[in-house]
């Protein structure tokens, strides 16, 4: 049993506080603390009377979570605020000796550039602290390594490719909103893409390479090969690896509307002047798009996310693939989020799952694919995503 302190009270915060509700025999108390009061007071009211506390907290500010931290007497904290806060919220983990979870890489706000670096580099503080980091337990990053690390268990002897595969086949009507946090999410799809190979990463154009893929239970989709995080910690964790890449579906609209913004200098994260004001264009953006919270109630169709590794078992070729669907309106009646939210926001919820039970343990910082992926491929079935492997030809 467990005192959990959520930070964030977005579109993945509401899953996490609502899933952690739901797994009451692992987490008995629930604090969720965001910036805005607002946004903690709205899930608190769709949750039974009594069922979470919550603050308001400044995250980019360490004093303030450390604070917090001991008030509440949180036993593990996660962190599902902006990846800007990664930093300065494993700082107070550190400080107060409390075990943390998260699901996006660290970023700067003034660079758009996401790397492990600087969250690597505070295993020993966490290893003296004597506590576990667990990093980017979250759909992908998160049960994308996982299923990595399950099929290098189970599958092969030894991996030589692997395409992650990230399918968002939802409609919400809009003609252009993103399924997550606008800035995070124009941020890295307008960047340049990359992919591994032979021990070096390649870069290529934004949207340069594209692959159909025939998504079960979806269809085939235009899929546009983008860099992603999990890359950077699995090319070090999967034995006898040669290239690995990750892919995601785009529609036409949203492409269009991304590189028109683009055109005029919407997607600048430096400040321009405004009539007499400094603003960040990207940031004045994500003010006129749709709430990513909001894209809940509207969402029809299904996601399908998952991985396909190549390799040899028993000195034979083997082709696999491990996917989860997912559908929009399932996670609305559950939790009252999109499928996006959702399948970050039960991930993230396993891994402190884990982490409270012991199941997952250790002192310094993690990636998913470095702990026993059995536990929780397990808890995947149970708490709402279950998946499944497919033997494919070679
Ligand atoms: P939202 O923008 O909906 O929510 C972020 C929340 O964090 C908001 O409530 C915001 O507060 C709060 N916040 C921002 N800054 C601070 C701060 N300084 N102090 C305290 N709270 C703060 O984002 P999402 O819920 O969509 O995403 C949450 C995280 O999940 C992001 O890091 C995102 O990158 C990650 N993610 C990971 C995925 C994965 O598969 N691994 C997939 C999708 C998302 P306010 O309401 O005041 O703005």
């Amino acid at each position: 049993m467990a005192t959990v302190l959520i930070i964030g009270a977005g579109g993945v915060g509401r899953v996490v506080a609502h899933k952690c509700v739901m797994n009451g025999s692992t987490f008995d108390r629930i604090i969720l603390a965001s910036r805005t009061l607002k946004r903690c007071e709205e899930i608190q009211g769709e949750l039974p009377k009594g069922a979470i506390e919550i603050a308001t907290v400044d995250a980019d500010n360490t004093q303030e979570v450390i604070e917090l931290i001991k008030r509440v007497k949180a036993d593990i904290l996660i962190n599902v605020a902006l990846p800007y806060q990664d930093l300065t919220i494993m700082d107070a983990c550190i400080a107060t000796n409390t075990p943390y979870l998260d699901t996006a890489n660290y970023e700067h706000p003034d660079e758009a550039k996401f790397e492990y670096k600087l969250q690597w580099a505070k295993d020993q503080a966490f290893k003296d602290a004597g506590i576990m980091g667990l990093l980017g337990s979250g759909f992908d990053p998160g049960a994308t390594n996982v299923f990595c690390a399950y099929a290098q268990k189970h599958y092969f002897d030894e991996i030589h490719t692997i395409d992650i595969l990230d399918c968002n086949a939802g409609d919400h009507g809009y003609a252009f909103a993103t399924n997550f946090n606008p800035e995070i999410n124009l941020r890295e799809v307008s960047a340049k893409g990359r992919y591994w190979e032979n021990g070096k990463w390649i870069e290529t154009e934004p949207m340069e390479i594209m692959q159909v893929w025939d998504y079960p239970e979806v269809g085939p989709k235009d899929s546009y090969l983008l860099y992603h995080e999990e890359m950077e910690s699995l090319v070090l964790y999967i034995k006898g690896l040669k290239r690995i890449r990750f892919f995601m579906t785009f529609g036409q609209s949203y492409l269009t509307h991304m590189k028109c913004l683009e055109n005029v200098g919407m997607l600048g994260i430096k400040e321009v002047e405004y009539k007499g004001m400094k603003i960040v264009p990207m940031e004045f953006l994500k003010t006129l798009l749709p709430d990513p919270a909001s894209l809940g109630p509207r969402t029809k169709g299904k996601t399908n996310i998952g991985i396909v590794a190549e390799g040899l078992k028993d000195g034979k070729k083997r082709k696999i693939y491990i996917y989860q669907i997912k559908d929009h309106e399932e996670c609305y009646a559950e939790v009252k989020a999109q499928g996006v939210s959702y399948t970050t926001g039960v991930p993230a919820v396993i891994g402190a799952k884990l982490m409270v039970e012991g199941k997952w343990s250790g002192k310094g910082v993690f990636n998913m694919e470095q702990l026993d992926p059995d536990f929780f491929m397990e808890e995947m079935n149970i708490q709402g995503l279950p998946w499944n492997v497919r033997e494919m030809e070679c």
